[in-house]
């Protein structure tokens, strides 16, 4: 493929990717963002394997990693369930990471690359910073696939003087970054690179594992973001402009998405990285004299059926519990059997619902609930007073009231669903677990709450059973 067919090849898969990230921002839409990402893709893999870069001996090469890592993904696909889809996107983004890395090394000891005077300074400037953003991702985005896994626990590690560490690597790194640009040959700049890498790594571990539990969407979606930028790198160092224009997508798209989350916690966004938010400077979550006090009182499958019968206006909250059951499929019949009979039946999406964003609203796609009664949390927060019943489907963080009233809690200043004001309420899970920020929740306290203990997919097919019956 000659050099002008290439580059067209590459403008039509950027025009590709713009139109998918487009398409995605509307579950409507969404399906066809994706099979446009998926053309975009395929048209920039061909025309990069076929293209004047790649030689007749590189070629087999290509195809036997393409064949092995194709085969690895889909596996992962085939097998992953939906509650491990998050981590398994932490992992990918370490690739990335790890991919940026090991390019920014390669690009180093190619003696075939010459440049000199400015040219080699910035080449050499574009391979640091690379290493380091891939160096940041990788490390990080391992401890995030730890902590979402639950391989490592969701409390805050925070060290004395952690943000005194930080500044100083940070020093420390722009430090070497001149001594790694003057080194006159590569064996004297590798150890300034090795010696960075080394930092950059320390500093992403440090920087996930400060982060309390409840703040893990916002790290979730900056690894995302640092993934791109990574990939950007990656572009700049094999002069690849649909890898710089890719990269680009994929970390602006990721920095808005962690300014939307940063928002809906009503967290700030440089506090948060600095690590250590959401925990009042590593207090003690809530005293123990705030802890919630009294009695939970339960209720049967049969007698939530009839509280959902009885009433005219009824809002869902669904969680992470609700991906855990998979118990999307019998929500759905739940809302098709009340809505016939007349109930105004909604859904009330927290943005950091479950453990990624969008979560709760790609399991609702799944299992056809119309669009058009799912509403996002500013949409719907002001209705619970003017409604019947709240059901809560294996959600906790997002509908815990202390994060309104208890200035001590690691959720304080979130906004959460407002389940409470409803005229009643039902908790569905398994226990008195708390959530993923390890809080005590007072709702489930609450005069006009009831508890239904059980798997929240066993527990709605008895509901749905005593509905129809
Ligand atoms: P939570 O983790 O707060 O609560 C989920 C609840 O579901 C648990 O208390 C659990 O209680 C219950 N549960 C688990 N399995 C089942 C089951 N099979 N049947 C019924 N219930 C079940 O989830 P939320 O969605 O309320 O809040 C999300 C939390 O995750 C927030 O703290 C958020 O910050 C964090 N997070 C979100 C990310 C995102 O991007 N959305 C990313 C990373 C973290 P029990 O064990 O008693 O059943």
């Amino acid at each position: 493929m000659s050099e002008s067919l290439s580059t067209v090849a590459y403008l039509g898969a950027a025009i590709l990717f713009i139109l998918s990230l487009g398409g995605l921002s509307n579950p409507e839409t969404a399906r066809r963002g994706n099979l446009l990402g998926i053309v975009g893709m395929t048209i920039a893999v061909v025309a990069t394997v076929l293209g004047p870069r790649v030689t007749a001996d590189g070629i087999g090469w290509i195809v036997a990693a393409m064949v092995v890592g194709g085969a690895i993904g889909l596996y992962a696909a085939r097998t992953v369930q939906m509650t491990q889809m998050p981590e398994l996107v932490a992992l990918m983004h370490s690739l990335v990471g790890l991919a940026a890395c090991l390019v920014g090394f390669a690009s180093y000891i190619d003696t075939s690359i010459v440049f000199t005077g400015a040219e080699k300074a910035i080449y050499e400037v574009e391979i640091y910073l690379g290493v380091l953003i891939g160096a940041v991702t990788f490390s990080g985005s391992v401890i995030a696939f730890g902590k979402l896994s639950g391989k490592i626990g969701g409390k805050p590690m925070l060290l004395p003087a952690r943000h005194w560490l930080n500044l100083i690597g940070g020093l420390i790194v722009v430090a070497l970054c001149v001594v790694f640009v003057r080194a006159p040959d590569i064996a004297s700049g590798m150890t300034p690179l090795l010696v960075m890498t080394a930092i950059a790594l320390l500093f992403g571990i440090h920087m996930v594992m400060a982060i309390g539990g409840a703040d893990m969407p916002v790290v979730v979606s900056m690894l995302n973001s640092y993934s791109g930028w990574a990939a950007a790198a990656t572009g700049f160092m094999l002069s690849n402009d649909l890898l710089i224009v890719t990269g680009a997508l994929v970390g602006s798209s990721g920095a808005i998405l962690s300014y939307i989350m940063c928002r809906a916690m009503n967290r700030n966004f440089l506090s948060v990285i600095a690590g250590g938010f959401g925990t009042g400077e590593g207090a003690a979550p809530a005293a123990a004299g705030a802890q919630p006090a009294g009695e939970v009182q339960p209720v049967s499958s049969v007698e939530t059926a009839e509280m959902l019968r009885g009433s005219q206006s009824v809002i869902i909250v669904p969680g992470y519990g609700m991906a855990v059951a998979q118990a999307q499929h019998t929500v759905f019949e739940i809302t098709r059997l009340l809505r016939e009979k007349g109930v105004n039946v909604r859904f009330a999406i927290h943005p950091v619902a479950g453990r990624m964003p969008g979560h709760m609203n790609v399991l609702l796609a799944e299992a056809k609930v119309p669009y058009d009664i799912v509403l996002e949390m500013d949409e719907i927060n002001d209705d619970f007073p003017d409604t019947d019943l709240a059901m809560v489907i294996g959600a906790n963080d997002i509908v815990n009231p202390a994060a309104e009233d208890d200035p001590a809690s690691p959720i304080a200043g979130m906004p959460v669903l407002q389940v409470w004001k409803a005229k009643s309420s039902i908790v569905m899970k398994r226990s008195m677990a708390s959530g993923y920020a390890g809080v005590d929740n007072p709702l489930f306290y609450k005069d006009n709450n009831r508890m239904l203990f059980g798997d929240a997919k066993k527990m709605l097919d008895e509901v749905l059973a005593a509905l129809k019956g």
